[in-house]
């Protein structure tokens, strides 16, 4: 099942960070490194076991975002400042990493 797609979508280069308005009352805001170590593909995460190929501490506290792309109406593809751009992001993924107070668990 497919998430409903956010209503905005906008990159802040200046704060590193990704602006999602999932609903009016709900515009979350993703930092970039975030998203970066929050990839999924196959060149980040084993396909066959789940497990981490990824190593967060190999990922530069300011990485950014150059360019993104929608796929589909489920996702959105992000291009980072390291080059890597095979990460799809669908909103579904995008909603459980969601780090806004009233999403994200009180630490
Ligand atoms: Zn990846
Ligand atoms: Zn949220």
């Amino acid at each position: 099942m497919h998430s409903p797609p956010p209503q905005g979508i906008n990159a802040i280069r200046a704060d590193h960070i990704v602006e999602i308005t999932w609903a009016v009352d709900h515009v979350a805001r993703y930092p970039m490194r975030l998203l970066r170590t929050s990839c999924r593909c196959a060149g980040c995460v084993n396909e066959m076991t789940g497990e981490p190929i990824l190593n967060p501490a190999s990922v530069p506290e300011d990485i950014g975002i150059t360019s993104m792309q929608a796929v589909g109406n489920y996702a959105v593809k992000f291009v980072f400042s390291d080059g890597h751009d095979t990460g799809i992001f669908s909103w579904r993924h995008l909603r459980e990493i969601c780090p806004c107070p009233a999403c994200a668990p009180v630490v």
